[in-house]
């Protein structure tokens, strides 16, 4: 019975949403190992100030790990040998991306298989670009990401 999964994501930067997803997962897995991608969009924080920020953030889930990676999720997942993809699902606008990304990876590797957890309600309306957008206009992002993060869209922004 395989208890580990993989959490997926750009993370830039890591938010409430995130990480209400990733408590629940610790409380059903043995562990949860973050996977910050590299991924060629342009991002507010770099690869490493993201692992950084999500390590951080997340310092208090003993069964919680974070790792960078770089190329495609199926070949970290065969490295790893956890076969479990998390996802999280906020809305129905989420879903068919979503199908759209589990459906390709288990052509691709199919033994594959995606989880969705939903978050609480309060978070279901936060994503990374809306708080990236907020901090960038001077709007207080405090009750969307943990203090380290808000901290670091300060100065990466003032
Ligand atoms: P990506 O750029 O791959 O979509 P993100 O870092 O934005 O990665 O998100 C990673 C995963 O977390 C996705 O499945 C996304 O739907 C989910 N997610 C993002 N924000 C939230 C939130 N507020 N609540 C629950 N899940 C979320």
């Amino acid at each position: 019975m395989q208890t580990k999964i993989i959490y997926p994501g750009t993370f830039d930067p890591i938010t409430n949403g995130h990480v209400d997803i990733i408590e629940r997962a610790t409380h059903i897995f043995s562990e949860v190992i973050v996977a910050v991608a590299a991924s060629n969009k342009k991002n507010l924080f770099t690869l490493d100030e993201r692992a950084s920020l999500a390590h951080d953030a997340l310092l208090s889930y003993k069964n919680v790990s974070v790792c960078t990676f770089d190329g495609l999720l199926i070949d970290l997942a065969r490295e790893r040998q956890i076969l479990l993809i998390l996802r999280g699902l906020r809305a129905v606008s989420d879903y068919e991306y979503e199908l759209q990304l589990a459906n390709l990876n288990r052509s691709m590797e199919p033994k594959i298989e995606t989880i969705f957890l939903t978050p609480a309600e309060k978070y279901s309306y936060i994503s990374a670009s809306m708080v990236r957008e907020i901090a960038t206009l001077g709007g207080d992002t405090s009750q969307f990401v943990p203090p380290a993060v808000q901290k670091a869209l300060q100065n990466r922004l003032k």
